[in-house]
This record gives C-alpha cells, sequence and structure tokens, in this order.
C-alpha cells in the first residue's frame, strides 16, 4: 500500500474551502480521505464544536503544545493562533489515507518544506464583491471580523502562484468537480498505481 497524499488547501476567508472540503469528504463514500482538525485559540463560532470544526485552546495550552513540538506547522492568522497536528497526520498518512489541510499560506510554505511530496490547492472567489457577500450570508462573523478578513484577502490572494493547482469557486459544483478532478489525477499517477497494482502488475510482467 502507498502512503497517503497530503493536501494544503487555501484561500480567502470565505471562499468556500471549508465548504468544499466538506462536499468532498460527504461523497465520499469510502473512508481513504479525512481534513486534518486544527487547534485555534479563536472563539467558537454557532455551530461549531470542541473536536470537530477546531480543537479550541486557550493561549497557554497553544504555547505549550508549541513547546511540546506537537504542531508540523502553526501561524498567527487574523490575530489568532493556528496550529497543524504533527502526529495525527503522521499516522494517517501511513495508513494510506489522504489528509486535507485546511491552512494559510505560512502554514502552507511550512508544510512545503516538511513534506515536499504535499500538493496544494488555491481556491479563488470570482470577485471581491461575491467575497464579501459570502463572508456576509455565512453570518457567523461580526461586521469587524468580516472588514479584518476582506483586508486580508488580498495577501492571501497574492500567494496563489505558490501552490500547484487553482480553483475558482463561481459554480460550486463546478469548483467541486474540479476539486475531485485533482484527487483523481493525483491517485491515478505512476508510483500510486504501481503500489495500488502491485500482484496484478506482477502477474501482468511475469514470464509466460
Ligand atoms: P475560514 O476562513 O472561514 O476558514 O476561517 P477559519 O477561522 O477556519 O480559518 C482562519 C485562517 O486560519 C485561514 O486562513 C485558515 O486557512 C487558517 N488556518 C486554519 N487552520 C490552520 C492551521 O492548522 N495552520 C495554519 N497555518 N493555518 C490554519
Ligand atoms: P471558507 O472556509 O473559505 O472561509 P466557506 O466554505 O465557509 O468558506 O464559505 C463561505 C460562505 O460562502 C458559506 O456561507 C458558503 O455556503 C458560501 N459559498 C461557498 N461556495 C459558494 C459558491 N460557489 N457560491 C455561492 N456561495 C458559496
Ligand atoms: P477561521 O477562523 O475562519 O476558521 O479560519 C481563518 C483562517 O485560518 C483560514 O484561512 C484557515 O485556513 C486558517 N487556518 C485554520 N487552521 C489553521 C492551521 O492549523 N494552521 C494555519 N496556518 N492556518 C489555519
Amino acid at each position: 500500500m502507498s502512503k497517503g497524499t497530503l493536501y494544503i488547501v487555501s484561500a480567502p476567508s470565505g471562499a468556500g474551502k471549508s465548504s468544499l472540503i466538506n462536499a468532498l469528504l460527504e461523497t465520499n463514500p469510502t473512508y481513504d480521505m479525512k481534513v486534518s482538525v486544527s487547534h485555534t485559540t479563536r472563539g467558537m463560532r454557532p455551530g461549531e464544536e470542541h473536536g470537530v470544526h477546531y480543537n479550541f485552546v486557550s493561549v497557554e495550552e497553544f504555547t505549550d503544545l508549541v513547546e511540546q513540538g506537537a504542531f508540523l506547522e502553526h501561524a498567527e492568522v487574523f490575530g489568532n493562533y493556528y496550529g497543524t497536528s504533527r502526529l495525527w497526520i503522521e499516522e494517517q498518512l501511513n495508513k494510506g489515507i489522504d489528509v486535507f489541510l485546511d491552512i494559510d499560506w505560512q502554514g502552507a510554505r511550512q508544510i512545503r518544506k516538511l513534506m515536499p511530496a504535499a500538493k496544494s490547492i488555491f481556491i479563488l472567489p470570482p470577485s471581491k464583491e461575491e467575497l464579501e457577500r459570502r463572508l456576509n450570508t455565512r453570518g457567523q462573523d461580526s461586521e469587524t471580523v468580516i472588514a479584518r478578513r476582506m483586508q486580508e484577502a488580498r495577501s492571501e490572494i497574492s500567494h496563489f502562484d505558490e501552490y500547484d493547482y487553482v480553483i475558482v469557486n463561481d459554480d460550486f459544483d463546478v469548483a467541486l468537480i474540479d476539486f475531485k478532478a485533482i484527487i483523481r489525477a493525483e491517485r491515478l499517477k505512476q508510483d500510486k498505481q504501481a503500489a495500488k497494482y502491485k500482484s496484478m502488475l506482477s502477474a501482468l510482467l511475469a514470464d509466460q
């Protein structure tokens, strides 16, 4: 069995990262894809659950985890700390499970250095106006938080060219098809196929 692929997914807040990742996992009948649950010091939004959307921790708990080396990467985003658990990800990849990281460009840079085999995907909104509309209709952030996220959007978007793939999330269904196409193509790479079909290939290649 070959190892799972690590996917880094970034986008300006509100572009539809979480919606696309959730839709991908919901429509996947097997258990060979998982999303990593980050630790964050941000406050919980209505409807969010500890351990499901994030592991919500205090700044002190977060700092302790950083000192223990628990994070593969961590970064400060919009004034809060976010970090990705090292151990859990390594376990999943070793089991052949693909793992999705919903992280910002700073985290993406750290992961690329540590794990060069990771594939990165950037999600763009079709326009600034639509991005703002989505942040407002999500209805989970205050006006000040939305204004801050809109301000930071340009800086996040300016890093799009550091990514392997770019998806424009205009029509959601089209964006989901594009997202699935990337994963499918990655799974069809020669080294992955060789590991998956090892015994079939040795039979095909055996002498008469
Ligand atoms: P969202 O924009 O609605 O997804 O808002 P979130 O509060 O869920 O995420 C805030 C920012 O933190 C986004 O840019 C995420 O990509 C980033 N982020 C989330 N988790 C992580 C993480 O584990 N590591 C890093 N580096 N960034 C993260
Ligand atoms: P992110 O995780 O990137 O911050 P979300 O997945 O939370 O973004 O999406 C932000 C809001 O935009 C949500 O209310 C979501 O339902 C909506 N949304 C996502 N993609 C689309 C799309 N293609 N068209 C219209 N609305 C969308
Ligand atoms: P939100 O607070 O809206 O859930 O997330 C804001 C931003 O933080 C998003 O762009 C998200 O991708 C990013 N983010 C979430 N978790 C992590 C993480 O563990 N590491 C990094 N670097 N960014 C994260």
